[in-house]
């Protein structure tokens, strides 16, 4: 039985009206396993969890889509995921890795995007796809006054993952989120 995967991006991520109580207990314990480079942020913000079903023989399967390729954190990620799985009681679930359509930063969840603002970093803008890696002067705004006046210091931030600026308004350094 093939895996039934999100393939559009919802602005909210979780259980489909009408799931079992194992599914909805699948979705509670990924929300625990925040980000290794981004720890404010779940795996269910990032929109990583592309699926997650209970297999005709009572087996859990969930479909983790990884998300910047160069980030180290991809193969913890997977851990994690199995690990609270394990914790809530799904000893046998079967982690599975989605690459296909790829993700991208437009999945983050809107509590996602309100998160990250609020930890001071700038959410990537919507729909900026790949076309901010290759254009790193594009405005960003600053998480902390909302000025545009801002640059980039360097294209390495605190992580591999986020960009370090300055905001030319209130003189306040803040990363950014890099969009793949
Ligand atoms: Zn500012």
């Amino acid at each position: 039985m093939p895996l039934h995967l999100v393939t559009d991006h919802p602005a909210v991520w979780g259980p489909e009206p009408g799931a079992g109580p194992a599914v909805r207990a699948a979705w509670d314990a990924l929300r625990t396993v925040m980000d290794p480079e981004i720890p404010v942020l779940s795996v269910v913000d990032l929109g990583m969890i592309r699926a997650v079903e209970v297999a005709d023989g009572g087996r859990l399967r969930v479909a983790v889509s990884p998300t910047y390729s160069g980030c180290p954190a991809t193969g913890i990620i997977t851990l994690e995921v199995t690990r609270a799985l394990n914790m809530a009681g799904f000893h046998d679930a079967e982690v599975t890795t989605a690459v296909f359509p790829p993700w991208t930063t437009d999945w983050i969840s809107e509590e996602g995007r309100a998160r990250l603002a609020e930890s001071g970093i700038a959410p990537p803008p919507r729909g900026a796809g790949k076309r901010a890696l290759v254009a790193p002067d594009e405005t960003v705004a600053c998480p902390h006054c909302g000025s545009t006046e801002t640059e980039l210091v360097s294209a390495f931030g605190s992580t591999a993952c986020k960009a370090l600026h300055r905001c030319r308004s209130c003189l306040e350094p803040f990363d950014s989120f890099k969009c793949i």
